[in-house]
C-alpha cells in the first residue's frame, strides 16, 4: 500500500506546549524554550496498523478566544490536535472556543479531533482535572489524552490516535 498523506493542525492557547509536543514527536527531545511566534510544518512518517502515513504537522503559533480562525488551517486539513495545559484554566476555555470555530469553518458536525491536556508533570500546579478533559472530549465524541511533552511514548500516542480518528471519519475503521 502506498503511504497516505495526512495534514494535522496542532492548535491551542499560547504556551501550552504545542511546539514541544511536535518536537518531542518528530525529534524525540524536549526543548526548554522555543520561539512562541514560530509557525512550523513538520513531516514525519508513521506506521499505524500496517499502513504507512506521511504526516504533515502544522505547529500553529497559538490562538486565543478572539482569534479569527485562520482559513489556512482548515484548507485540506484532515484532523486536529487541540492542546491545553492542565495548569491553565484559560487554555481549557480556549480549546472549547476553537473547537466550535473549527466545526463552523469545516461546515461539519464532527471532525477528527484529539484533545490533549499537557504538562501532567506539573501536577502541583494542576487546575484542570482529568475528569473535566474527559467530559469535554465526550461531548465532542473525540479522543482525550493527558501528556507531558517530556515523554515520547505518550506524545506519539497522540498522533497514532489522530490517525485512527481520521480513518474512522473516512469510514475505513468502524467506531468502537
Ligand atoms: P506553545 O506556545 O504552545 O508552542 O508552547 P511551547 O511548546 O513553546 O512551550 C511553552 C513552555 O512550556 C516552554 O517553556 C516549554 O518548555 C514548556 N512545556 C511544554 N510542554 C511542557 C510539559 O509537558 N511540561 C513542562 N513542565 N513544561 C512544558
Ligand atoms: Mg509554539
Amino acid at each position: 500500500m502506498p503511504p497516505k498523506n495526512r495534514k494535522v493542525a496542532v492548535m491551542g492557547y499560547r504556551s501550552v506546549g504545542k511546539s514541544s509536543l511536535c518536537i518531542q514527536f518528530v525529534d524525540r527531545q524536549f526543548v526548554d524554550s522555543y520561539d512562541p511566534t514560530i509557525e512550523n510544518t513538520f513531516t514525519k512518517k508513521i506506521k499505524v496498523r500496517g499502513q504507512e502515513y506521511g504526516l504533515e504537522l502544522v505547529d500553529t503559533a497559538g490562538q486565543d478566544e478572539y482569534s479569527i480562525f485562520p482559513p489556512q488551517y482548515s484548507m485540506d486539513t484532515h484532523g486536529y490536535v487541540l492542546v491545553y495545559s492542565i495548569t491553565s484554566e484559560k487554555s481549557f476555555e480556549v480549546v472549547q472556543v476553537l473547537y466550535d470555530k473549527i466545526l463552523d469553518m469545516m461546515g461539519k458536525v464532527t471532525v477528527p479531533v484529539v484533545l490533549v491536556g499537557n504538562k501532567t508533570d506539573l501536577h502541583m500546579e494542576r487546575v484542570v482535572t482529568a475528569e473535566q478533559g474527559k467530559r469535554l472530549a465526550e461531548t465532542w465524541k473525540a479522543v482525550f489524552l493527558e501528556t507531558t511533552a517530556k515523554q515520547h511514548e505518550a506524545v506519539s500516542d497522540i498522533f497514532t490516535k489522530v490517525i485512527l480518528e481520521m480513518e474512522k471519519a473516512d469510514g475505513n475503521i468502524s467506531p468502537e
